[in-house]
C-alpha cells in the first residue's frame, strides 16, 4: 500500500493580505515562499509561507478576501494546525507572542506540551518542541534557526465522523495508528516533518467555512504516477476524487473524506522554484502563463502588500 509521506501543505480562508503577512512572515517569521493569486479566482491572492525553500511539511497557504464571511472552526474542518519548534524554544516564543499581544495557552497531549493561539483571523494555530524535523535556516529580524519554526508538527482533524476519518487515514494514507490520549486519536508518518495527525473524539460544534477557517489539508505524494495510483485507489474504494490539476508548484487531485474534510493529495514537486529563483521566492506578483496577459489588470485590482520585520513591544 501507498503511505503519504505526511502534511504537504494546509490552505485557509483569511480577510486580510496585509495582516495575514505581519502574522506568519513578521510575527512566526515564517517565509513568504509564493505570492500568486488563486487559480480559481484570480482576483484573491494565493499567498504560501514556509521554511527557507518552502518545502513539502512546511507550507501554510491564504487566500485572503475582505469580504469573505467569517467562518466557525467545527466540524468537517482541520481544527488546529500545528507547528514544531526546535528543543527548548517554547519560552522564546511564549514572549514574543506575549509581546505583540497575543494571548497563549498551554495545554498538554501524548506527553507533549503545546503552546495554543489564534491568529487574528481566529484560525488556531499550536507550537510544539520537537528534536526531530531539519532546522529552518531562513532569518526573520530576530528569529534565527536556533528558534525558528521547523515546519508542520501536524493537525488535529476534527470530523463529523471520527471512526471514518480514522479508517481513511489508515486505509488509504498509509498513516499508523499510534495510540488514543486525552480524547485525541493519534497517527504518523514515518516522516520527521508534517507528521503528526490527531482525530479529537469528543463532541465539536458544526463548523461553518468562511474567514479563520481552514479549507484544506494536502497530503504528500511522491510523484505523479503515485498520484495517479491514489487517484485509481480512491475511485475503486467509492470514493469521488477530482481530475489531477496543474497548481503550477504541484499536481494535486481533491477528495472530500466521510467526515467531511476536504483532502488533498498533492506531488512533492516541482516546487516553489520552478517560476522564480530560489533567493527571491514571494517577492514579486508570480502569474501563471494563461493569466500573463492580465498582470496589470490583476495588480490593480490586488491590494497592496508588503513583507516586513515587526519590532516587539517591550514592557
Ligand atoms: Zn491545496
Amino acid at each position: 500500500m501507498q503511505k503519504t509521506a505526511g502534511i504537504h501543505h494546509i490552505s485557509a480562508m483569511v480577510n486580510d493580505a496585509q495582516r495575514n503577512i505581519d502574522f506568519y512572515a513578521g510575527v512566526l517569521g515564517l517565509r513568504l515562499v509564493k505570492k500568486t493569486i488563486n487559480f480559481d479566482r484570480p482576483k484573491v491572492y494565493h499567498l504560501y509561507f514556509g521554511n527557507e525553500k518552502g518545502e513539502p511539511g512546511t507550507v501554510i497557504t491564504f487566500f485572503p478576501w475582505e469580504k469573505q464571511l467569517k467562518g466557525r472552526i467545527g466540524k468537517s474542518q482541520v481544527g488546529v494546525t500545528s507547528y514544531v519548534i526546535p528543543h527548548g524554544s517554547s519560552e522564546f516564543w511564549e514572549k514574543r507572542l506575549h509581546s505583540f499581544g497575543v494571548k497563549v495557552e498551554g495545554s498538554t497531549r501524548f506527553g507533549e506540551n503545546y503552546l495554543q493561539f489564534a491568529d487574528p483571523d481566529g484560525l488556531l494555530i499550536e507550537l510544539a518542541e520537537r528534536k526531530e524535523g531539519p532546522i529552518n535556516t531562513w532569518q526573520m529580524g530576530d528569529i534565527n534557526p536556533s528558534v525558528a519554526i521547523k515546519g508542520f508538527g501536524g493537525a488535529t482533524l476534527f470530523s463529523a465522523q471520527p471512526n471514518k476519518t480514522a479508517e481513511v487515514l489508515e486505509n488509504i494514507l498509509g498513516l499508523t495508528c499510534v495510540g488514543e490520549d486525552a480524547g485525541y486519536l493519534r497517527f504518523s508518518s514515518e516522516e520527521q516533518i508534517g507528521n503528526v495527525i490527531d482525530i479529537k473524539l469528543t463532541p465539536t460544534v458544526r463548523g461553518l467555512m468562511g474567514a479563520g477557517t481552514v479549507h484544506h489539508i494536502a497530503w504528500r505524494a511522491k510523484d505523479e504516477e503515485e498520484l495517479q495510483q491514489w487517484r485509481a485507489s480512491l475511485l475503486e474504494k467509492g470514493y469521488y476524487p477530482t481530475e489531477i490539476k496543474d497548481r503550477n508548484y504541484f499536481k494535486a487531485l481533491y477528495f472530500h473524506e466521510e467526515g467531511g474534510i476536504l483532502f488533498e493529495i498533492a506531488t512533492d514537486g516541482p516546487g516553489f522554484a520552478v517560476d522564480e529563483p530560489l533567493s527571491n521566492l514571494g517577492e514579486k506578483l508570480m502569474l501563471p502563463e494563461w493569466l500573463e496577459e492580465r498582470r496589470e489588470e490583476l495588480t490593480a485590482a490586488l491590494p497592496k502588500v508588503e513583507i516586513r520585520v515587526l519590532e516587539e513591544e517591550k514592557e
